[in-house]
């Protein structure tokens, strides 16, 4: 179990023997690989642990060399990954996955339902000059809890595009704070 905490002895190595595109190679203690969570950086292993770690995004993996299986420890999903030679595949079952799923719909769905019935019931009089407001109102729902259940499915999903982003975000907030917490 890793508990490194600050960046302090935590230099991972260089990617110098990443290997060509299509050659496989194993999970070893000497290798570097594809960091699964924001798949843009190298993940490596830290000195005398039995853990990984990724020089972009900073997080730790505590590894299985028998069962070729990282797993991410500073997160708040678990996420486990298996490697297959020249790739990475998300590891054991997703119980939330399904829950997430479910919210997100519920979260896009019912609340426009509900503003779009109340239009539709009691439609506004033919004619009247705030006749497009429920309509627009409707929409208007509709499309901040879609984007709210999106934010809330790429959050839990983390694709690398968003989980690499974070980080650039988190860097550049970190870096316009400084200043100020002299
Ligand atoms: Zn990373």
């Amino acid at each position: 179990m890793a508990s490194a905490s600050g960046s302090q002895g935590l230099t991972p190595t260089p990617a110098s023997n990443r290997q060509d595109e299509g050659h496989h190679q194993i999970l070893s203690a000497g290798g570097d690989y594809l960091c699964p969570v924001c798949r843009h950086g190298q993940i490596s292993q830290l000195t005398l642990m039995e853990a990984f770690y990724c020089s972009f995004c900073r997080h730790i993996f505590d590894v299985s060399y028998d069962e070729q299986l990282v797993q991410v420890v500073d997160s708040p999903q678990p996420s486990a990954w298996r490697w297959l030679g020249d790739r990475w595949q998300v590891s054991g079952p997703q119980p939330e996955a399904m829950a997430i799923w479910i919210i997100a719909l519920i979260l896009a769905i019912v609340p426009f339902s509900l503003v779009g019935l109340a239009a539709y019931m009691f439609p506004p009089l033919p004619g009247s000059r705030w006749g497009w407001l429920p309509m627009g109102w409707s929409l208007g729902v509709l499309v901040i809890h879609a984007t709210l259940a999106a934010w809330i499915t790429v959050e839990y999903y983390q694709p690398p595009f968003y989980a690499a982003n974070k980080v650039r975000l988190r860097r550049w907030l970190a870096r316009i704070q400084l200043p100020q917490q002299g």
